[in-house]
């Protein structure tokens, strides 16, 4: 039925999931999956954890939509909560990464056309990094310089200038009249987790202040504590003027939501942007109990305690490996092991063997366990690569 129903725009393994628990996932056979895709980022605090699941139940039980025709009370529980994180802004919600992203980039013409002193279609354009990925809407894919990305598609959405990742002066080379912002991940996730080097964010940051552009944050994927801060951009102690979130937000609950400093909060009126389900109440109880489960298991800090004997025995493989393993990428449990060769075979090898990942980039394989994963998981994962490691592809 999947075969004859489906639209074949996917690639899937060859197997179902059909529950979780923790860590772990279980397929229609009952083979046991410890679980570093976490459904892409996404199950922040694993599968089916009690507290997330009650509160989604009682939510479900009480109200599950109304639309943004009314406030709901959720909403601005959740965007304080993001604010205080963030910074004093604005948070407007969504229900995907592509979706965080078209804020961003709405967010930008706007202030372009204030900055042209209401003159639209004059300084519109937004600088993106080669090997970025930002989503697969036009605006997302406009973003996104790689033909995998656009081919197909064309003509694709103007406006969007590509720089060397971690160059400023790649950057600085672009800018002229008609640029409003700059757009990046801190780490290119689906690049194959390439971090922004500080001495880069920050003098991108620079940059911007110099031409009063907007610098916007694409933490889609690394953020929402994946890296052992809430946001990846807090390691280089940069400030966004917008940032975009989505995935680990909701923990499995589709939910994405764009940040925008107070300063230029203002761009947006009534009327000015929009979505039916946008922080419906389902999705708002699902992001909070994410961020509360998040402090109440203390995840930042364990995330920092078990990542660094995690990248140590990570590191050790590589140098185990030699043959197949060139190096070890990324911060807390936002991490790809970067294989000589194919990664898929790899991919498929540690499916076999227990171990759920995914491709990243050219050479990464993909780990990104849930935030609360324990110890002995990690223990556990180390096992199964060392063993796979140990084979011939
Ligand atoms: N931005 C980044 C950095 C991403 O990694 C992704 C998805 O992988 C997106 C945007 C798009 O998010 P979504 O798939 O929820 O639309």
């Amino acid at each position: 039925m999947y075969d004859a129903y489906v639209l074949k725009n996917y690639g899937p393994a060859p197997m179902a999931l059909v529950r979780g628990k923790g860590s772990y996932v279980w397929d229609a056979e009952n083979r046991r999956y410890l679980d570093f895709v976490s459904g892409i980022a996404v199950n922040t605090v694993g599968h089916s954890h009690p507290e997330w699941v009650a509160r989604l139940q009682a939510q479900v039980g009480k109200l599950g939509h109304v639309s943004n025709l009314y406030h709901v009370p959720q909403q601005a529980e959740l965007a304080h909560r993001l604010c205080e994180k963030a910074g004093d802004g604005k948070v407007f919600f969504c229900n995907s990464g592509a979706e965080a992203n078209e804020f961003l980039i709405k967010l930008a013409r706007l202030w372009g056309r204030e900055k042209s002193g209401g003159e639209e279609g004059k300084c519109f354009k937004v600088i993106t990094a080669e090997n970025a990925f930002h989503g697969r809407t036009f605006g997302g894919m406009g973003a996104t310089p790689q033909a995998k990305i656009q081919n197909g598609f064309g003509p694709m959405l103007e406006g969007f200038l590509h720089a060397e990742f971690n160059n400023v002066e790649s950057f600085r080379d672009k800018v002229d009249d008609s640029v409003c912002a700059i757009l990046l991940e801190t780490i290119q996730g689906e690049g194959g987790i390439h971090p922004a080097t500080t001495e880069f964010l920050k003098g991108i940051r620079a940059l911007c202040d110099e031409h009063e552009l907007l610098l916007l944050i694409d933490e889609v994927q690394c953020g929402i504590g994946r890296t052992g801060k809430f946001f990846a951009c807090e390691h280089a102690g940069v400030q966004a003027d917008a940032i975009g979130m989505a995935k680990g937000l909701g923990g499995g609950f589709p939910i994405g939501a764009g940040w925008v400093s107070e300063a230029y909060a203002h761009l947006f009126t009534p009327g000015s942007h929009g979505t039916t389900y946008g922080g419906n109440p389902m999705a708002c109880t699902a992001a909070l109990a994410v961020l509360d489960i998040m402090d109440s298991e203390n995840l930042l800090e364990s995330i920092n305690v078990n990542g660094k004997w995690w990248h140590e025995a990570l590191a050790s493989l590589v140098k185990k490996h030699p043959d197949h393993l060139t190096g070890v990428r990324g911060i807390g449990y936002h991490v790809a092991l970067a294989v000589k060769g194919d990664p898929l075979p790899w991919v498929g090898r540690l499916r076999e063997n227990g171990l759920l990942t995914v491709r990243g980039g050219t050479d990464g394989i993909r780990l990104m366990p849930p935030l609360n994963i324990t110890r002995q998981d990690l223990e556990t994962s180390v096992e199964i690569l060392d063993f796979v490691f140990g084979t011939t592809i």
